[in-house]
């Protein structure tokens, strides 16, 4: 373990910090910081599977549970400087009187000159019952910096005895970052087998391998994609200014020294079927960095304070992933019920409350794409200046968008011609969002196919238009609804006004 980390951790310690809590899943990693750190302290450790074990040779003592082990060593502290170390106890902190004993410990600790027995929880799973918040402090093993993955990577290649190209390493080293050390040893021993060297080519098997730990974590989703901003049609407001953007992005640490701050991100908030998601993509794509998900749903956790845990861990992750887009898809359905009554809508009040607190404060390079189809539900603190560095609004593809759309649907598909007549079909699909126009083109290229023909005339096209049922017609109210909830903030149009174009 990095010299930093046992630092921190006993700075932590000294500072009286009656709990803390070790959030890992390397038992053995935090073991032997706590053991440079415990070089004249007691320590006395619980595990949930074994009750009361030794904590330098791991045997089992004597068997109890949690309860038990509390109250026979919470004396302790006024014998000799001890360190509690309870492994995988998330599980038994909803009970009252753990919670009780826990508390009496942290205020002996804090307030009472002649104990010093301090806490540390170890386990994978954050969870903090609200009485204790105020003793409870969170230790997060900071994830290795890119200097740190470096020397990561040249031990391993020293040790196998290997030479390795400084750019190989400075190329592989970035596509490690967002891995733990214990993750990133085990790909390059992968890599190493696979090959019996470390080279260049190792990267997309790094890529892969990440992804993997990152779906495993279930915290967030890589998003693969193939779509670039010249799939949109339209929205050239929003294009330009993701634009303008994506050159900040590019020179991202000259920039920065140049003194232009890092972009926040943006939200979308308008119809179904505009091309927001595909907007999410196309930004991940114009900027060069990854597309990350972020699914609020996923972070609800069965214990007090895990779902905030998750949060914590996925916002942290998405840092260390950073420079990423980290998209959060239909947030009005992800912040659903905030405010509301009722303990499920009292942690997504939470989770929303830290959600805007990190986004306030970030200083980081997650660029957030937020996209919403109803906000009338969302607070309106969400909206405010500083938060977003703008809000956009998609509204119905006008007649221009929609030739746009039509084309470069028949563009993709390898079946546009010029006699195509786009004005006829600019007339006859008002009220057609993007995804009715794509449906409109597959259905006709499936007919036409079918029919045994090798072009598309505008006549084929009319005749999927005339078949298919606009959102128009079939989200009606919600489509007034929209308009009507942007009309009331201050939005930017996606698009240009027809007339200007
Ligand atoms: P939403 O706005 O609900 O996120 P999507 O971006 O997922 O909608 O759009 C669904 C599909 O419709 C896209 O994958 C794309 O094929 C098509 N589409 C929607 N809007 C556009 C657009 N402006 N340009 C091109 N295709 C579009």
């Amino acid at each position: 373990m990095k010299r930093s980390t046992v630092n921190i951790l006993a700075s932590y310690i000294d500072s009286l910090h009656p709990i803390i809590y070790i959030n890992h899943f390397d038992f053995k990693v935090i073991d032997d910081t706590i053991a440079q750190i415990a070089v004249n302290t007691k320590c006395i450790e619980f595990n949930n599977a074994l009750g009361a074990v030794d904590f330098k040779t791991k045997s089992p003592m004597y068997e109890c549970d949690l309860e038990h082990f509390l109250r026979l060593v919470m004396d302790d502290g006024f014998e000799h400087e001890t360190f509690l170390v309870l492994k995988d106890v998330h599980g038994e902190l909803n009970n009252p009187k753990i919670i009780a004993l826990l508390k009496r410990i942290a205020e002996n600790n804090l307030y009472n000159d002649n104990y010093e027995a301090t806490i540390l929880i170890v386990s994978e799973i954050v969870v903090i019952p609200r009485e204790l918040e105020n003793y409870i402090t969170v230790f997060d093993i900071p994830l290795p910096a890119i200097s740190e993955i470096h020397s990561l990577i040249r031990t391993f290649t020293n040790d196998l005895g290997i030479s390795v190209d400084e750019d190989v390493i400075n190329d592989i080293a970035i596509s490690f970052k967002g891995l733990n050390e214990f993750q990133i040893r085990q790909i390059l021993n992968l890599a190493y087998q696979d090959g019996g060297c470390i080279d260049k080519d190792d990267k997309q098997l790094i890529l892969k391998e990440k992804e993997q730990f990152i779906k495993k974590s279930g915290m967030l989703e890589i998003v693969n994609f193939t779509e670039t901003i010249d799939d949109i049609g339209g929205l050239e407001n929003l294009k330009e200014w993701l634009e303008r953007k994506a050159k900040i992005f590019a020179n991202l640490d000259k920039a920065i020294r140049f003194g232009v701050d890092v972009p926040k991100g943006i939200m979308i908030i308008g119809m179904p079927g505009c091309g927001k998601s595909l907007t999410a993509k196309a930004t991940a794509s114009l900027f060069e960095i990854p597309l990350v998900r972020l699914d609020v749903g996923r972070l609800l956790g069965k214990y007090v304070g895990e779902s905030e845990g998750n949060m914590r861990k996925a916002l942290r992750l998405a840092e260390a992933i950073s420079p990423c887009v980290l998209w959060i898809d239909e947030i009005e359905k992800a912040f659903a019920g905030i405010g509301g009554e009722g303990s499920g809508n009292d942690v997504t009040t939470r989770l929303f409350g830290q959600f805007l607190t990190w986004m306030q404060e970030k200083e980081n390079t997650v660029f957030i794409v937020a996209t919403a189809n109803d906000i009338s539900r969302l607070p309106p603190e969400f909206l405010r200046k500083g938060r977003f560095d703008e809000l956009f609004f998609v509204d119905l593809p006008n007649g221009e968008e929609r030739r746009k759309i039509i084309d470069i649907h028949l563009k993709k598909r390898n079946k546009w011609n010029k006699s195509i007549d786009s004005i006829a079909l600019i007339k006859e699909t008002k009220g057609f969002n993007g995804a009715d126009l794509e449906a409109v083109i597959k259905d006709t290229i499936e007919r036409t196919f079918i029919e045994g023909k090798t072009t598309i005339t505008t006549e084929d096209l009319m005749k999927s238009v005339k078949d298919t049922k606009s959102i128009s017609s079939t989200l009606k109210d919600e489509i007034s609804q929209i308009k009507d909830t942007v009309s009331k903030i201050d939005i930017k149009p996606a698009s240009i006004p027809e007339k200007t174009l």
